[in-house]
């Protein structure tokens, strides 16, 4: 299908399993448009003290607030209903402001000032330039969320913004137009293409810089199209996070932090616990306790506000969750609660599922999921635990519960992945703007979306270097002059 052609794509409603929602998709030349109309009015966004840009931006988070419930029913719309969809707004308008209170010192700590080491009489300023154009490429499972963790940073940073968010959740975006609407600069600098993975090529052809969350295999494809234009692409992909349970590890608390972990949002969260390596010694008491917590968990089939987790949001991830069941019961695994996904009203639904005698020949271990599985494991002794849990192409999260935390820290130590949960589960979303971390293996690439530093992924430091010496002459200096001015190795 090419992007040049006027397309009218459907989008199912996760409950009801109804095409309830219809758009356009936009042609390459709405979208070649809107990057143009967006770089134009970047120069004068970037040109605004910086000050100004947080008053925008505070006004927005205003805008946000006061559209919380109208946000909140469409985020529940596209994700088939949960807690989460009516916070959405509060999550958002919360980044914004705490972006705003902590950008100007941000900055101000990356500008390097003073004297060159190697030149004295050269002084040195810098200057943070923005990239103009930020294409935003977001996934299903968080839709607003992930549409703005990048672009708030960004937005500050002085840069604009085209947004792809996925074809499957599209009904937030009317919400936060209006919000965007409400305040003009920044709907002059902030805009939204729909569309599929075609329209995120031609995004990918326009902008100059590309922040994309999705899965490995798209984020390959982004990743080549980048590299084909040479601009700078910022990946956050999938997950497959082990969790180690010592034989010390208190059974409750990690029974309750795992089952959450694991369940959470039907396990459609990148940093689910995907994989459970248990102490051979607590692993039956471990198993009966999480399959009774787990058969505690209800769905929330008849109203989205009551029940504990919802259907999944795009009906081809059951097929892909019950392919992976169906490749761990052949080769042995046995399901103890759970089990497939249901169709219940039209929406597709699976119950907390705990497996046991996996192994690392099966899918359900190797795979990123992306359900309410909870496939558990044996192991003999932690290095034997470390070794399962480091054996992935992925190293997105992790966690350890053990018996103390002194115990538990050397072991989170020891694997790879950008952050480990200690004596819990799903911490993640603790460390946000907090510190700056590195995914392992194939779960993304490039600077961190988390932590103060990541709003440097939108500038470019330039450096301003006056001469205040007589200028060097290339017929008077001699090799010697250069030797002096070096500075000293001793
Ligand atoms: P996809 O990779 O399928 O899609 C992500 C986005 O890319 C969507 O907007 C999609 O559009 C678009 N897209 C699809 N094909 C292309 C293409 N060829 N070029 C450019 N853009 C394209 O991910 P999902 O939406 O399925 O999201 C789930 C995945 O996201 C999981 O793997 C999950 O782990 C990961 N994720 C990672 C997070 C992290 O922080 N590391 C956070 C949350 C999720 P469309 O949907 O319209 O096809």
């Amino acid at each position: 299908m090419s992007v040049a052609e006027a397309r009218t794509l459907s989008v199912r409603n996760p409950r009801t399993g109804a095409v309830d929602f219809t758009f356009e998709a936009a042609s390459a030349a709405e979208i070649q448009a809107k990057a143009q109309a967006l770089r134009q009015a970047q120069k004068g966004w970037s040109a605004r003290p910086l000050s100004e840009r947080i008053e925008v931006m505070r006004r927005w988070s205003a805008s946000l607030k006061r559209h919380a419930a109208e946000i909140g029913a469409a985020d529940g719309a596209d994700t088939g209903g949960c807690h989460t969809s009516q916070f959405t707004a509060f999550i958002n308008a919360a980044s914004i402001d705490g972006w705003c209170d902590d950008v100007t010192d941000i900055l101000e700590r990356n500008l390097v000032d003073g004297r060159s080491l190697v030149m004295p009489e050269v002084e040195i300023r810098s200057q943070l330039v923005p990239y103009p154009l930020v294409g935003v490429i977001s996934p299903w499972n968080a839709p607003m969320m992930l549409s703005l963790i990048d672009a708030i940073p960004a937005l500050l940073a002085g840069s604009a913004i085209l947004l792809k968010p996925s074809e499957v959740s599209p009904r937030f975006v009317a919400p936060l137009m209006k919000t965007v609407r409400e305040v003009p600069e920044l709907a002059a600098v902030f805009d939204v293409v729909l569309g599929d993975g075609v329209t995120g090529q031609e995004v990918i052809s326009n902008v100059d810089l590309i922040c994309f969350t999705g899965s490995v295999a798209t984020g390959r494809k982004v990743a080549e199209a980048c590299g084909r234009r040479l601009i700078p692409a910022f990946l956050e992909l999938g997950g497959k996070d082990p969790v180690i349970v010592t034989a010390t590890a208190d059974i409750d608390r990690a029974t309750t932090s795992v089952l959450r972990g694991g369940v959470y949002a039907t396990g459609q969260v990148c940093y689910s616990i995907e994989r459970v390596y248990v102490h051979e010694s607590i692993h039956d008491e471990f198993v009966a306790e999480l399959v009774r917590k787990a058969e505690e968990v209800m769905l929330n089939d008849q109203d989205p506000l009551n029940g504990h987790i919802g259907p999944f949001i795009f009906a081809p991830q059951a097929e892909i969750v019950a392919r992976h069941l169906d490749d761990a019961v052949t080769r042995g695994a046995r399901i103890l609660t759970g089990g497939k996904p249901m169709e219940i009203g039209g929406g597709q639904y699976m119950r907390p599922t705990v497996l046991t005698d996996v192994n690392h020949d099966m899918l359900i271990m190797r795979e990123e999921t992306f359900g309410p599985t909870l496939p558990v494991m044996k192991y003999r002794d932690i290095e034997e635990a470390i070794e399962l849990a480091n054996d992935t192409i992925y190293g997105l999260n992790a966690a350890v519960i053990a018996g103390s935390e002194e115990e538990a820290l050397p072991i989170a130590e020891r694997l790879n992945a950008g952050g480990v949960s200690i004596q819990d589960t799903f911490l993640t979303f603790a460390k946000l703007r907090k510190i700056g971390t590195h995914s392992f293996g194939v779960s993304g690439i490039g600077g961190s979306r988390t932590g103060p530093e990541s709003i440097m992924r939108f500038l470019r430091r330039k450096a301003l270097m006056t001469n205040h010496g007589a200028p060097a002459s290339i017929t008077q200096s001699r090799p010697a002059d250069v030797a002096a001015a070096a500075p000293s190795t001793r």
